[in-house]
């Protein structure tokens, strides 16, 4: 038996942001990214409140990879406010810190449950808005924790293509990587089924029709409602199945060396991908089916695909070319970090991702040496 959680409203489309004028008379504690208070975006929501005799009070230390301390400033101040509604405004990182700041203030201070909580992403990659996790920074230990629990999903979220407009192309690039290697862990997860593979494919082929789109003009709103529609069926596919060693060690290396989140995964993708199709191999017969499902998107994507092999070589050659078209970094060198960097931290790098909760879901069961490989390559 299988459960299925489909808890988080969503409310989709060029203007959804009007959905906040439903809320009246509420005391509103607003979680957002530093950017989208500089930007003059927060006000789009304030403005919205506002008109509506709504008390709000925003809270914006945000900071990428957040960590517990600004988990913890934030509960104190959502315990002083004790609002009825909590909005989180801004990417992943705001969107995780709001997610743990409500957690907490639940566990430990016994608020209530019934506080509403609206996630509205203006970033097109984590789908954090309907995933039961949080990925939280322990800055002393130099390790990323994904919490996981149901309580963590968001009651409602808002996909308004109007609020990724402004995000530059380097983020939209490692953004939308970080959505297709989402789709993909999920889509080879041990865990996967028909629900997830029908959300995972979909949010493939909106990558590869429509990123490079938003990469070259940011203000081609057909092209950006699409990725971010992509982003979020990803994320319910990945809460659905899981993901996989790709994530385990991107976790490990953005503690260590805070490069962004999207980009960690997309330096780690095809060699992932090679590794879980043991493209050397196929004799076990695990391995032969994650093969198969490569090579079943790559032909579903009309990539060439005579057999697995050749599925499993396009689908990567395709990848290499759509991270070529949007100028991404090749390698960890091309991201400011030396050999003897990596070499430094590669056993803590490897222990973290072996134990992180998302290598639990890898169609391969990684040994130390598979992870070093993978990292090395
Ligand atoms: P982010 O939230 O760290 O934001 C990246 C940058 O984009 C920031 O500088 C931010 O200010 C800027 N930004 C945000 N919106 C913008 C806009 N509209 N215009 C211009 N700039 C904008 O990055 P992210 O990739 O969205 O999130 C990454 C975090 O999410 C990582 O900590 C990662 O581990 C986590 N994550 C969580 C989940 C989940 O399910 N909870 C899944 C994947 C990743």
């Amino acid at each position: 038996m299988e459960e299925i959680s489909l808890r988080t409203k969503l409310n989709i489309g060029a203007n959804s942001l009007d959905s906040l004028l439903k809320i009246t008379g509420q005391k509103v504690f607003i979680i957002a990214d530093p950017f989208i208070v500089q930007s003059g975006i927060v006000s789009e929501v304030t403005n919205r409140l506002h008109s509506n005799h709504n008390e709000y009070l925003i809270f914006s230390d945000i900071i990428p990879d957040p960590p517990i301390e600004t988990v913890t400033i934030g509960v104190k101040a959502l315990q002083e406010f004790y609002p009825s509604v909590l909005i989180a405004i801004g990417g992943g990182s705001a969107i995780d810190t709001a997610k743990a700041i409500k957690e907490f203030s639940i566990r430990l201070f016994k608020q209530e449950n019934d506080l509403k909580f609206i996630a509205i992403p203006t970033t097109s990659g984590t789908g954090s808005e309907v995933t039961s996790f949080s990925v939280i920074t322990d800055q002393e230990k130099h390790v990323k924790y994904p919490l996981i629990a149901d309580s963590l999903l968001p009651d409602e979220a808002i996909l308004d293509p109007n609020l990724v407009i402004s995000v530059p192309p380097v983020i939209t690039a490692d953004t939308g990587l970080d959505v297709l290697t989402h789709a993909l862990e999920a889509y080879v997860s041990t865990n996967a089924n028909d629900f997830s593979d029908a959300l995972a494919e979909k949010a493939f082929q909106l990558i590869f029709d429509y990123l490079l789109r938003c990469y070259n003009n940011g203000k081609d709103i057909e092209a950006r409602e699409k990725v971010h529609y992509a982003s979020c069926l990803a994320g319910m596919a990945f809460n659905i199945a899981g993901l996989g060693v790709n994530h385990g060690i991107a976790h490990a290396c953005g503690a260590q060396f805070h490069i962004p989140h999207g980009r960690m995964n997309a330096l780690l993708l095809t060699a992932v991908i090679e590794y879980n199709a043991d493209l050397k191999g196929f004799s076990n017969s695990t391995q032969t089916l994650t093969a198969q499902k490569y090579a079943q998107l790559a032909k579903k994507s009309g990539f060439s695909s005579s057999n697995i092999r050749s599925g499993v070589t396009s689908l990567i050659q395709h990848i290499q070319q759509l991270k070529k078209d949007l100028n991404m970094p090749q390698n960890l060198r091309a991201c400011g970090l030396t050999y003897e960097q990596l070499m430094k931290s590669l056993e803590t790098i490897t222990e973290a991702a072996l134990k992180d909760g998302c290598t639990k879901a890898n169609p391969r069961l990684p040994t130390t040496n598979d992870i070093e490989a993978i990292v090395k390559q």
